[in-house]
């Protein structure tokens, strides 16, 4: 590419109020952005000579002015069951991974938030390889952008990415900055118009961004919970020692509360055999839970190099299963999706330059959020 990026403003990661600021900045109309939005979003194009109901004086202004960069496709792979995973390049040193799984009734994107995740939680191979930076709005988005094109998705048709999920690398609510814009631009009808339902951000429990969802962005919410008390959350998912049970739960009711319509929140359970799939965690998880409304989803442990957790048995799932339907909770089990391409969950790996030297000093969580 001959062009200076650092000169030229970036429209890719722009949502509809930036777009409009960004139109107003070169003197043209607000309703330019939801022009150039439909043909970046929706038809796929990333040459503005393409946009052809701009005139060609607006068309030269903006490829002076701005560009839309996309990131280079290292890789493709595509697994038996028909999951897809990209590995894209967003720098010199790192690569992020995006995941597509279809299924009967839709087909979801799981995409990235973070070059690595700084969490370290025990059991996500993400977590082991260290953390580098925050994504930019650019990047996310990118993944949906790559992932529509390389689907052949068309505008006005049955949308083929019909779910979007923020669990791929990394935790999106510590950086807030970059996901809440890009969450908007999945869910803005001249983007990708996903309702809100169908977009997901999954986090470990960043209380303070739990209640920044609440006042800025009406998403649906994922909890990543995965153990019942927090003596074995410490250990699992250890942002826990930051904000434990106490105070994790309480900010889920308050997602839930008030807003106009009935919201709900996904509980995830990763289960790990003979550490937290036992019947009395079972019990400890239905009081914990209590009157939150929620669905539960078990997530069979996927295995990395060198973990040494191991995969729940199915009768231990269904044990747990079946004892929180009875207590009236919601519970399904997740399908294990694309693992013969690590494509699964907690299998992202991405290529991450380590700037945490994890080895050598604890990552200061304060200084992450973003
Ligand atoms: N940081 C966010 C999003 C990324 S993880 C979060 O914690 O929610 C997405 C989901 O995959 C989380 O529920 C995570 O706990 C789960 N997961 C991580 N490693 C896993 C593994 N090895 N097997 C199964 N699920 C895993």
């Amino acid at each position: 590419m001959t062009d200076k990026i650092e000169e030229k403003v970036d429209l890719l990661g722009m949502d509809r109020a930036e777009l409009t600021e960004f139109f107003a900045s070169i003197g043209e109309k607000p309703f330019r952005a939801g022009q150039v939005m439909k043909w970046i979003h929706q038809f796929g194009v990333s040459d503005f000579e393409e946009m052809t109901n701009l005139s060609k004086a607006l068309r030269e202004k903006l490829s002076k002015t701005a560009l839309i960069r996309t990131p280079k496709i290292v890789s493709e792979q595509r697994s038996e069951d028909g999951t897809i995973k990209w590995l894209l390049e967003v720098d010199n040193h790192n690569c992020i991974e995006a995941v597509f799984i279809p299924e009967k009734s839709r087909g979801t994107l799981c995409i990235s938030s973070q070059v690595g995740c700084a969490l370290e939680c025990s059991f996500c191979s993400t977590g082991q390889q260290g953390f580098n930076r925050n994504l930019e709005n650019w990047e996310i988005v990118a993944q949906m952008w790559v992932a529509n094109k390389a689907l052949g998705c068309k505008p006005k048709e049955e949308r083929v990415i019909s779910n979007v999920v923020f669990m791929g690398m990394g935790e999106p609510l510590l950086n807030v900055t970059h996901t809440f814009p890009t969450a908007r631009i999945l869910m803005d009808d001249n983007a990708y118009g996903l309702s809100k339902r169908r977009v997901t951000i999954s986090t470990a429990g960043v209380v303070p961004a739990i209640d920044k969802i609440k006042e800025s962005l009406d998403v649906s919410l994922a909890i990543s919970l995965h153990a019942p008390n927090n003596a074995l959350r410490d250990e699992l998912v250890p942002i826990n020692k930051k904000y434990p049970l106490e105070k994790l739960m309480p900010s889920l009711h308050r997602y839930v509360e008030g807003g106009h319509s009935k919201k709900h929140v996904t509980v995830e359970y990763v289960m790990l055999d003979h550490v937290n799939d036992r019947p009395e965690h079972a019990q400890q998880l239905i009081e914990l839970l209590g009157d939150l409304p929620c669905k539960v989803n078990l997530i069979p442990f996927n295995p990395f190099p060198n973990t040494h957790y191991k995969r729940s048995s199915n009768n231990a799932v269904h044990r747990f299963q079946d004892a929180l339907m009875q207590a009236g909770v919601n519970c399904t089990v997740r399908r294990t999706r694309g693992d013969d391409i690590d494509a699964a969950c907690g299998q992202l790996a991405g290529k991450v330059k380590d700037r945490t030297k994890r080895t050598l000093q604890t990552v200061k969580l304060d200084k992450l959020h973003g």
